[in-house]
C-alpha cells in the first residue's frame, strides 16, 4: 500500500520531459489566446496548446456545442453503434477534405490515426481488385515525424526522439530531407528531391504499400520547409508507380497554412489523409484518417470474406469530441479565419524578421501561422550550436519570463499561436521572441 503520494510535479509523468530538471507550470483557466497559471500569471497560449487549440481557449460557439452534446450522450462507441453526431461529423469531412476523400475513420490522436493509416494501405493490398501481397513497405521522408506509437516511429526519421527505439521497429525505405534550408549548392531543390525520391520508388515501388508524408512543412522536425511542388510531384510519382499516398496533415490541417489543409495548396488528393490536433478546435482528443473510394471499397464484402478493416479504438468518434469538431469547423466556415492567416504569418514573421541580421540566426521560416527560427553556431557553415548550450531551450524560458509559451524543437524556435490571434496579440509573441533570442544569444555566444 502507497504511504505517502508522490509530490505533485513527480505523480504527473509528462511526455518529452526530462521530469528531473523542470519547472512546472499549471494552468488553471483560458480564454482567447491566454492562460491563466495557479499562480496567477497570465500567458500568452504561443503553441496553442501544442499546435491544437485553432480558435483559442473557451471559445462560446464549441463550449456550447459540447454541453449541449453532454446533455445528450457523452460516449457511444462506433463499433456495433455510433451517434448521430459523430455520423454528421463523417458526412462534414467528406465535404471539406479534398477531392473524393469519402470515407472516414476515427480515433483519438494523431499518432493513432497515421497508425491507422499504416494498416490501411498495408490491407488494401493483400485483398484489393489486384492483389499485392508483397507491397508491405512505406516510404518516408528524412527527419520525419508522424507520432509516438510504435508504427509511427517507425516512419520517424529524428535521431533525438527515434534511434533508441530502433529495435522494436520496422524500418521504412528512407526519403532525403527536402530542405529548403540546406540545399546542396548549385541544384534547383524541388528537382533535387524529386529525384531523389523518384530514384527510391523506381527501385522499391514493388514493395511500397504508400508513401508517407506531411505536406509543404516538417513540422515537428523543426519547421523544414518543402520547395514549392514537392507535394504535386510525390502524387505524380505515386499514381506512375502504383504506391498509395499518405499525407499526415495531424499538425497542417484545419487552417494552419492558410488553406484549410495543406495539401489545397498544390491541388492534391492524396488517397488517404490523416488528421487530428486542430479537428476539434484543439478542444478534445479526436483524429481522423480519411480515404478515398477505391482504398474503402477494397474493404467492402460479405462478412463470411472477412475484409473488414481489422482495427478500431475504444474512443473513435466519441460524441463530445464529434460536436467539438462540428462546431469548429461551423466557425471555419461562418469566418474568414483560414483566408487571414497568410497575412498574419507574414506579419509574425516580418516583425521577427529584425532577427535576420543576428549572425546565430540561421533561417527564419515556416507557411502560414507556422513560425520556426532557427538558431545556428556559424551562418557560413550553418553549423549546429553545441547541444550542450541548450539554446532553444534558454530562449524559451526566457520568453516565459515575458509571459509568451513558446517551445524549441532542438535550436529551432517554434511559434504556432492560435490562428484567432490578432496583431496586437502577435506583436507581444513577436516581441518575447526578439528579445528572448537576444538575450539568450547574447549570453550563450558573446
Ligand atoms: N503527425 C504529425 C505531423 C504531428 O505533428 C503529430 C504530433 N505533433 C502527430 C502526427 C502525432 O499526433 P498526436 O500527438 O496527437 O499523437
Amino acid at each position: 500500500m502507497k504511504i505517502t503520494a508522490p509530490p505533485i510535479t513527480d505523480a504527473h509523468w509528462r511526455g518529452f520531459t526530462p521530469m528531473a530538471d523542470f519547472d512546472p507550470i499549471i494552468a488553471r483557466e483560458g480564454e482567447g489566446c491566454w492562460l491563466t497559471t495557479t499562480d496567477g500569471r497570465r500567458i500568452f497560449d504561443g503553441v496553442s496548446s501544442l499546435w491544437c487549440n485553432v480558435h483559442g481557449h473557451r471559445h462560446p460557439k464549441i463550449d456550447a456545442a459540447v454541453r449541449d452534446q453532454l446533455d445528450r450522450v457523452a460516449h457511444v462507441t462506433t463499433l456495433g453503434m455510433s451517434c448521430e453526431t459523430t455520423e454528421e461529423l463523417a458526412i462534414r469531412l467528406a465535404e471539406i477534405t479534398p477531392g473524393d476523400l469519402g470515407h472516414t475513420f476515427f480515433s483519438s490522436d494523431g499518432s493513432s490515426a497515421v497508425e491507422a493509416a499504416l494498416k490501411m494501405a498495408f490491407q488494401y493490398w493483400q485483398q484489393c481488385p489486384s492483389p499485392q501481397p508483397q507491397k508491405t513497405q512505406f516510404l518516408a521522408l528524412g527527419s520525419a515525424y508522424h507520432g509516438d506509437t510504435t508504427g509511427a516511429v517507425s516512419l520517424g526519421g529524428i535521431k533525438y526522439f527515434h534511434q533508441l527505439f530502433a529495435p522494436i521497429l520496422f524500418s521504412p525505405v528512407r526519403g532525403p530531407v527536402p530542405c529548403t534550408y540546406r540545399v546542396p549548392d548549385k541544384v534547383d531543390p524541388l528537382t533535387h528531391y524529386a529525384g531523389q525520391i523518384e530514384t527510391l520508388l523506381s527501385h522499391h515501388h514493388d514493395q511500397l504499400a504508400a508513401v508517407v508524408i506531411e505536406p509543404l512543412v516538417q513540422g515537428a522536425a523543426g519547421m523544414i520547409t518543402h520547395p514549392a511542388g514537392l507535394l504535386a510531384a510525390v502524387r505524380e510519382m505515386c499514381d506512375r508507380y502504383n504506391v498509395l499516398m499518405i499525407t499526415d496533415e495531424v499538425a497542417v490541417g484545419f487552417g494552419r497554412t492558410g488553406r484549410l489543409f495543406a495539401s489545397e495548396h498544390e491541388s492534391v488528393t492524396p488517397d488517404i489523409m490523416c488528421m487530428g490536433k486542430g479537428l476539434t478546435g484543439g478542444y478534445l482528443p479526436m483524429a481522423a484518417t480519411i480515404a478515398r473510394p477505391h482504398v474503402f471499397d477494397a474493404f467492402l464484402a460479405p462478412a463470411t470474406d472477412s475484409k473488414q478493416f481489422f482495427h478500431g479504438h475504444t474512443f473513435g468518434g466519441n460524441p463530445l469530441a464529434a460536436a467539438a469538431a462540428l462546431a469548429s469547423i461551423d466557425l471555419f466556415n461562418e469566418t474568414n479565419l483560414v483566408e487571414s492567416v497568410e497575412a498574419k504569418g507574414d506579419y509574425l514573421r516580418q516583425r521577427i524578421g529584425t532577427l535576420s541580421g543576428h549572425s546565430n540566426v540561421g533561417d527564419i521560416r515556416g507557411r502560414g501561422l507556422m513560425v520556426g527560427i532557427e538558431i545556428v553556431a556559424d551562418r557560413e557553415t550553418k553549423a549546429s550550436p553545441d547541444p550542450s548550450h541548450q539554446v532553444g531551450r534558454k530562449v524559451c524560458q526566457a520568453a516565459m519570463e515575458r509571459g509568451v509559451w513558446i517551445r524549441p524543437l532542438s535550436d529551432v524556435i517554434v511559434a504556432m499561436p492560435p490562428l484567432v490571434a490578432t496583431n496586437e496579440e502577435l506583436d507581444i509573441l513577436a516581441d518575447a521572441i526578439i528579445e528572448s533570442i537576444d538575450q539568450t544569444l547574447e549570453d550563450t555566444f558573446s
